[in-house]
Protein backbone atom coordinates (compact mmCIF):
# COMPACT_ATOMS: atom_id res chain seq x y z
CA UNK A 1 0.00 0.00 0.00
CA UNK A 2 1.11 3.37 -0.96
CA UNK A 3 1.72 6.12 2.13
CA UNK A 4 -0.67 8.25 0.50
CA UNK A 5 -3.37 5.76 0.72
CA UNK A 6 -2.60 5.22 4.36
CA UNK A 7 -2.96 8.86 4.80
CA UNK A 8 -5.79 9.52 2.77
CA UNK A 9 -7.34 6.35 4.87
CA UNK A 10 -6.36 7.97 8.16
CA UNK A 11 -7.99 11.22 7.08
CA UNK A 12 -10.86 9.49 6.55
CA UNK A 13 -10.95 7.69 10.29
CA UNK A 14 -10.97 10.97 11.25
CA UNK A 15 -7.60 11.77 11.94
CA UNK A 16 -5.66 15.08 11.44
CA UNK A 17 -2.16 13.35 10.51
CA UNK A 18 -1.16 10.44 10.27
CA UNK A 19 2.93 8.56 9.00
CA UNK A 20 4.48 5.26 9.53
CA UNK A 21 7.69 4.39 10.02
CA UNK A 22 9.19 0.85 10.40
CA UNK A 23 9.85 -0.87 13.96
CA UNK A 24 13.08 -0.27 15.58
CA UNK A 25 14.65 -0.93 19.16
CA UNK A 26 14.79 3.12 20.81
CA UNK A 27 18.18 2.64 23.13
CA UNK A 28 18.45 5.72 23.72
CA UNK A 29 14.87 6.47 24.57
CA UNK A 30 14.89 3.31 26.77
CA UNK A 31 18.52 5.23 28.47
CA UNK A 32 16.73 8.79 28.94
CA UNK A 33 13.51 6.82 30.20
CA UNK A 34 15.59 5.38 32.98
CA UNK A 35 17.78 8.33 33.54
CA UNK A 36 14.48 10.29 34.59
CA UNK A 37 13.43 7.37 36.90
CA UNK A 38 16.80 7.01 38.51
CA UNK A 39 16.08 10.57 39.75
CA UNK A 40 12.70 10.23 40.78
CA UNK A 41 10.69 11.85 39.06
CA UNK A 42 7.83 9.43 37.69
CA UNK A 43 6.78 10.62 41.30
CA UNK A 44 3.85 8.00 42.25
CA UNK A 45 3.96 6.39 38.53
CA UNK A 46 5.69 3.28 39.69
CA UNK A 47 4.20 1.69 36.40
CA UNK A 48 6.43 3.71 34.25
CA UNK A 49 9.22 1.60 35.35
CA UNK A 50 7.59 -1.87 33.93
CA UNK A 51 7.91 -2.99 30.84
CA UNK A 52 10.60 -1.12 29.87
CA UNK A 53 11.82 -3.84 27.12
CA UNK A 54 8.97 -3.83 25.76
CA UNK A 55 8.58 0.23 25.41
CA UNK A 56 11.98 -0.02 24.03
CA UNK A 57 10.97 -2.78 21.38
CA UNK A 58 7.55 -3.35 20.38
CA UNK A 59 8.28 -6.33 18.87
CA UNK A 60 8.13 -7.62 22.24
CA UNK A 61 4.97 -6.10 22.61
CA UNK A 62 3.28 -7.35 19.24
CA UNK A 63 4.93 -10.76 18.04
CA UNK A 64 6.17 -10.23 14.03
CA UNK A 65 5.69 -6.55 14.64
CA UNK A 66 6.83 -4.80 11.18
CA UNK A 67 5.65 -1.29 11.19
CA UNK A 68 4.58 1.61 13.82
CA UNK A 69 1.62 3.45 12.46
CA UNK A 70 1.14 7.25 14.51
CA UNK A 71 -1.65 9.41 14.16
CA UNK A 72 -2.53 12.33 15.93
CA UNK A 73 -6.11 13.75 16.33
CA UNK A 74 -6.38 17.78 17.25
CA UNK A 75 -8.04 18.34 20.04
CA UNK A 76 -7.82 22.80 20.51
CA UNK A 77 -10.80 25.29 21.22
CA UNK A 78 -10.80 28.46 21.59
CA UNK A 79 -13.88 28.45 23.98
CA UNK A 80 -12.81 29.48 27.38
CA UNK A 81 -14.11 28.56 31.32
CA UNK A 82 -16.38 31.07 32.62
CA UNK A 83 -14.13 33.79 34.51
CA UNK A 84 -15.61 32.17 38.27
CA UNK A 85 -15.21 28.51 37.20
CA UNK A 86 -11.87 26.48 38.26
CA UNK A 87 -9.79 25.59 35.55
CA UNK A 88 -9.42 22.43 33.77
CA UNK A 89 -6.77 21.66 30.99
CA UNK A 90 -8.20 21.87 27.65
CA UNK A 91 -8.37 18.31 27.28
CA UNK A 92 -10.93 17.70 29.90
CA UNK A 93 -13.75 19.71 28.15
CA UNK A 94 -15.22 17.01 26.71
CA UNK A 95 -15.49 13.08 26.29
CA UNK A 96 -12.69 10.60 27.39
CA UNK A 97 -10.27 10.48 24.48
CA UNK A 98 -9.36 6.94 24.83
CA UNK A 99 -12.21 5.56 23.81
CA UNK A 100 -13.00 8.10 20.85
CA UNK A 101 -9.29 8.09 19.56
CA UNK A 102 -9.37 3.72 19.85
CA UNK A 103 -12.76 4.04 18.08
CA UNK A 104 -11.08 5.97 15.15
CA UNK A 105 -7.52 3.48 15.35
CA UNK A 106 -10.30 0.53 14.91
CA UNK A 107 -11.83 1.69 11.60
CA UNK A 108 -7.95 2.56 10.34
CA UNK A 109 -7.26 -0.53 10.84
CA UNK A 110 -9.98 -2.91 9.72
CA UNK A 111 -9.90 -0.26 6.30
CA UNK A 112 -6.07 -1.25 5.83
CA UNK A 113 -7.35 -5.22 6.02
CA UNK A 114 -9.66 -4.25 3.66
CA UNK A 115 -7.69 -2.75 1.22
CA UNK A 116 -4.86 -4.72 1.65
CA UNK A 117 -6.68 -7.83 1.13
CA UNK A 118 -4.90 -9.64 4.38
CA UNK A 119 -5.20 -10.14 7.65
CA UNK A 120 -3.13 -7.71 9.75
CA UNK A 121 -1.92 -8.53 13.00
CA UNK A 122 -1.14 -5.82 15.68
CA UNK A 123 -2.37 -3.96 18.45
CA UNK A 124 -3.61 -0.68 19.23
CA UNK A 125 -2.70 1.78 22.28
CA UNK A 126 -3.80 5.00 23.09
CA UNK A 127 -1.28 5.99 25.87
CA UNK A 128 -2.22 2.84 27.87
CA UNK A 129 0.63 0.80 27.16
CA UNK A 130 4.57 1.09 27.53
CA UNK A 131 5.16 2.62 23.59
CA UNK A 132 7.11 5.74 23.46
CA UNK A 133 4.20 7.62 21.72
CA UNK A 134 5.97 11.04 21.40
CA UNK A 135 9.12 9.55 20.22
CA UNK A 136 7.41 7.55 17.70
CA UNK A 137 5.59 10.35 15.59
CA UNK A 138 8.64 12.17 15.61
CA UNK A 139 10.22 9.38 13.47
CA UNK A 140 7.00 9.28 11.36
CA UNK A 141 7.81 12.92 10.19
CA UNK A 142 4.43 14.26 12.95
CA UNK A 143 6.76 17.21 14.38
CA UNK A 144 9.72 17.39 16.95
CA UNK A 145 9.38 16.95 21.15
CA UNK A 146 9.33 20.26 21.75
CA UNK A 147 11.51 21.85 25.56
CA UNK A 148 7.97 21.33 27.31
CA UNK A 149 8.26 17.38 26.62
CA UNK A 150 5.45 17.31 24.09
CA UNK A 151 5.34 16.44 20.59
CA UNK A 152 4.63 19.64 18.69
CA UNK A 153 3.44 19.84 15.02
CA UNK A 154 4.19 22.33 12.68
CA UNK A 155 0.85 23.23 11.77
CA UNK A 156 -1.48 21.72 14.50
CA UNK A 157 0.97 22.95 17.70
CA UNK A 158 0.92 20.55 20.35
CA UNK A 159 -2.62 20.04 21.32
CA UNK A 160 -2.99 16.61 19.67
CA UNK A 161 -3.71 13.64 20.95
CA UNK A 162 -1.64 10.26 20.10
CA UNK A 163 -2.46 6.77 18.82
CA UNK A 164 -0.58 4.06 17.63
CA UNK A 165 -1.19 0.66 15.68
CA UNK A 166 1.67 -1.11 15.86
CA UNK A 167 1.59 -4.37 13.39
CA UNK A 168 2.92 -6.21 10.62
CA UNK A 169 1.77 -4.12 8.19
CA UNK A 170 3.88 -2.74 5.56
CA UNK A 171 3.46 -0.08 3.08
CA UNK A 172 5.47 0.67 0.01
CA UNK A 173 7.23 3.04 1.69
CA UNK A 174 7.57 4.76 5.01
CA UNK A 175 7.39 8.24 6.03
CA UNK A 176 10.59 10.28 6.46
CA UNK A 177 11.04 11.76 10.05
CA UNK A 178 11.24 15.26 11.13
CA UNK A 179 14.74 15.55 12.82
CA UNK A 180 14.71 19.37 12.96
CA UNK A 181 13.64 20.69 16.39
CA UNK A 182 11.86 24.77 15.85
CA UNK A 183 12.25 25.52 19.39
CA UNK A 184 15.29 27.38 18.88
CA UNK A 185 16.29 30.00 21.78
CA UNK A 186 12.83 29.33 23.04
CA UNK A 187 12.48 28.80 26.67
CA UNK A 188 8.83 30.06 27.03
CA UNK A 189 7.33 27.16 28.16
CA UNK A 190 9.90 26.33 30.45
CA UNK A 191 9.71 30.01 32.39
CA UNK A 192 6.13 29.59 32.19
CA UNK A 193 5.83 26.61 34.31
CA UNK A 194 4.17 27.58 37.83
CA UNK A 195 6.10 25.37 39.86
CA UNK A 196 9.50 25.05 38.52
CA UNK A 197 8.23 21.07 37.20
CA UNK A 198 9.86 21.91 33.97
CA UNK A 199 13.48 22.05 32.81
CA UNK A 200 14.33 21.31 28.99
CA UNK A 201 12.75 18.18 27.27
CA UNK A 202 11.67 16.82 31.25
CA UNK A 203 8.75 16.92 33.21
CA UNK A 204 9.30 16.21 37.33
CA UNK A 205 5.91 14.87 37.82
CA UNK A 206 6.64 15.37 41.59
CA UNK A 207 6.08 19.25 41.00
CA UNK A 208 3.41 18.82 37.72
CA UNK A 209 0.33 20.26 38.64
CA UNK A 210 -1.00 17.36 35.93
CA UNK A 211 0.34 14.85 37.81
CA UNK A 212 -0.56 16.58 41.12
CA UNK A 213 -4.15 17.21 40.60
CA UNK A 214 -5.07 13.76 38.29
CA UNK A 215 -2.93 10.28 39.49
CA UNK A 216 -1.68 11.83 42.76
CA UNK A 217 -3.71 9.85 45.19
CA UNK A 218 -2.80 11.30 49.10
CA UNK A 219 -2.22 15.41 49.57
CA UNK A 220 -1.06 18.00 47.24
CA UNK A 221 2.16 19.39 48.65
CA UNK A 222 2.03 22.66 49.91
CA UNK A 223 4.61 24.16 47.80
CA UNK A 224 2.26 22.98 44.78
CA UNK A 225 -0.91 24.09 46.81
CA UNK A 226 0.26 27.34 46.49
CA UNK A 227 1.54 27.85 43.15
CA UNK A 228 -1.89 25.72 41.31
CA UNK A 229 -3.39 28.98 41.29
CA UNK A 230 -7.40 28.60 40.35
CA UNK A 231 -6.03 24.64 38.43
CA UNK A 232 -7.98 21.76 39.37
CA UNK A 233 -7.72 19.28 36.92
CA UNK A 234 -4.12 19.06 34.50
CA UNK A 235 -2.17 22.60 33.50
CA UNK A 236 -1.60 23.84 30.39
CA UNK A 237 0.54 26.46 30.73
CA UNK A 238 3.56 25.05 29.19
CA UNK A 239 1.01 24.62 25.86
CA UNK A 240 -0.34 27.86 25.81
CA UNK A 241 2.77 29.55 26.62
CA UNK A 242 4.24 28.05 23.21
CA UNK A 243 4.17 30.25 19.82
CA UNK A 244 3.56 26.97 17.79
CA UNK A 245 0.38 26.79 19.34
CA UNK A 246 -0.65 30.29 18.47
CA UNK A 247 -1.65 29.05 14.82
CA UNK A 248 -3.86 25.90 16.06
CA UNK A 249 -6.48 25.07 14.32
CA UNK A 250 -10.21 24.04 16.13
CA UNK A 251 -11.22 20.49 15.98
CA UNK A 252 -13.48 18.56 14.70
CA UNK A 253 -14.59 16.10 16.85
CA UNK A 254 -17.81 15.84 18.06
CA UNK A 255 -17.14 13.90 21.25
CA UNK A 256 -14.88 16.59 22.24
CA UNK A 257 -17.40 19.14 22.28
CA UNK A 258 -16.98 21.64 25.35
CA UNK A 259 -19.44 20.01 27.94
CA UNK A 260 -21.04 22.83 30.06
CA UNK A 261 -20.50 22.14 33.11
CA UNK A 262 -16.99 22.31 33.00
CA UNK A 263 -17.14 25.18 31.55
CA UNK A 264 -19.36 26.89 33.86
CA UNK A 265 -19.85 25.24 37.45
CA UNK A 266 -18.02 27.66 39.83
CA UNK A 267 -15.91 26.27 42.93
CA UNK A 268 -18.99 25.88 45.17
CA UNK A 269 -20.96 23.95 42.10
CA UNK A 270 -18.39 21.47 42.50
CA UNK A 271 -18.05 20.74 46.68
CA UNK A 272 -21.52 20.58 46.71
CA UNK A 273 -22.17 17.99 43.87
CA UNK A 274 -22.97 14.47 44.98
CA UNK A 275 -21.83 11.37 43.43
CA UNK A 276 -24.56 10.50 41.26
CA UNK A 277 -24.75 14.31 39.73
CA UNK A 278 -21.25 13.70 38.89
CA UNK A 279 -22.20 10.72 37.14
CA UNK A 280 -24.86 12.10 35.10
CA UNK A 281 -22.64 14.74 34.26
CA UNK A 282 -19.52 13.33 33.83
CA UNK A 283 -19.61 9.76 32.58
CA UNK A 284 -16.90 9.16 30.08
CA UNK A 285 -14.92 12.17 30.56
CA UNK A 286 -11.60 12.24 32.03
CA UNK A 287 -12.96 13.81 35.55
CA UNK A 288 -13.87 9.86 36.55
CA UNK A 289 -10.02 8.54 36.55
CA UNK A 290 -9.58 10.67 39.47
CA UNK A 291 -12.91 10.90 40.79
CA UNK A 292 -15.18 13.17 42.32
CA UNK A 293 -13.89 13.00 45.94
CA UNK A 294 -10.06 14.05 44.55
CA UNK A 295 -11.47 16.73 42.56
CA UNK A 296 -13.24 18.45 45.35
CA UNK A 297 -9.50 17.75 47.32
CA UNK A 298 -8.19 19.85 44.24
CA UNK A 299 -10.42 22.73 44.64
S1 LIG B 1 1.71 20.80 32.91
FE1 LIG B 1 1.91 22.70 34.11
S2 LIG B 1 3.00 22.13 35.96
FE2 LIG B 1 3.27 20.44 34.49
S3 LIG B 1 5.19 20.92 33.43
FE3 LIG B 1 3.56 21.86 32.19
S4 LIG B 1 3.38 23.95 32.99
FE4 LIG B 1 4.54 22.77 34.49
S1 LIG C 1 7.45 27.24 24.23
FE1 LIG C 1 9.26 27.49 22.96
S2 LIG C 1 10.77 26.09 23.86
FE2 LIG C 1 8.76 25.49 24.66
S3 LIG C 1 8.08 23.90 23.29
FE3 LIG C 1 7.24 25.80 22.49
S4 LIG C 1 8.77 26.55 21.00
FE4 LIG C 1 9.74 24.95 22.23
Amino acid sequence: MKLEVLKNKAWECGFDACGVVPVEILTRERERLERWLGRGFHAGMNYMANNIEKRENPALLVEGARSVIVTLTNYYTSERQHPDAPIAARYAYGKDYHRVVKDRLFKLYSSLQEKDGRKITGRIFVDSAPVFEHEWARRAGLGWIGRNSLLIHPKLGSFCFIGVIISDFEPDSYSSSESRNFCGTCNRCVKACPTGALSPYEVNANLCISYNTIERKDEIPPLIKEKMGNRFFGCDACQDACPWNRGAVLHHVEEFASNPWVMTMSREDWLDMDEDTFKERFADTPFTRPGLERIKRNI
